[in-house]
């Protein structure tokens, strides 16, 4: 019998989780807050940059506080080689001082105050959500965009569509999961533009296995 849409999903999830047991968030942080920067600075840029860049900004500047002192040049300077620095450096020093003047110097813990803050997106407020705060949330970036599409699970490129999508029929104890699993799958087997199908483990439930 053909499983539909939920339990191919859910036979995904398991088989990732087999295949990559410590799939967790790249990012390294020691609060929200630093979670929160770290996010920003990842847009258009790896994991591994953004690590060595924030080993050295949250050691100087490890919170809201500290961060907020700076002008955005200064943050700029300090984020250069993530490239697209004079938006993410406005962005910080926006959020950090809304965050300062609205909520205490704290980071807040629902999607709907996330997004009201500078340069932070649904994609940015759900990683946020769910490795800080350990609140359920779908990141959907390129892989898992790829990924869900070539599965068949989902037929849009629109990152919002495809969240909501995945909710309906993924139980959300492994939404935040499910990106970092997406994730590796997309980085080590279906890589862009050149998948590895006879090395995937999800070949029988993939409609466009070749
Ligand atoms: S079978 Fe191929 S296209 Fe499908 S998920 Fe695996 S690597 Fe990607």
């Amino acid at each position: 019998m053909a499983l539909n849409k939920k339990q191919r999903l859910t036979e995904t999830i398991s088989r990732l989780k087999t295949e990559y047991p410590s799939s967790k968030c790249s990012l390294i942080y020691q609060n929200p807050f630093q979670l929160l920067v770290a996010t920003i600075l990842s847009a258009q840029c790896t994991d591994e940059r953004v690590n060595k860049v924030t080993a050295i900004l949250f050691q100087k500047y490890p919170d809201v506080y500290s961060m907020a002192k700076l002008s955005r040049q200064q943050i700029g300077k300090e984020i250069y080689s993530t490239g697209f620095y004079n938006n993410k450096s406005r962005s910080i020093k926006s959020l950090s001082e809304t965050l300062i003047m609205e909520y205490g110097g704290k980071v807040p813990r629902s999607l709907e105050e996330l997004v009201k803050l500078s340069g932070v997106g649904r994609k940015t407020a759900n990683v946020v959500l769910g490795n800080a705060f350990n609140i359920p949330g779908i990141t959907v970036d390129t892989h898992v965009t790829r990924i869900s599409n070539l599965l068949g699970l989902v037929e849009t490129k629109n990152a919002v569509k495809i969240e909501f999508q995945l909710m309906e029929i993924m139980d959300s104890k492994n939404w935040t999961q499910s990106g970092h699993l997406f994730i590796d799958h997309g980085r080590k087997v279906c890589i862009a533009r050149r998948p590895q199908c006879a090395n995937c483990v999800l070949i029988d439930l993939c409609p466009s296995a070749n």
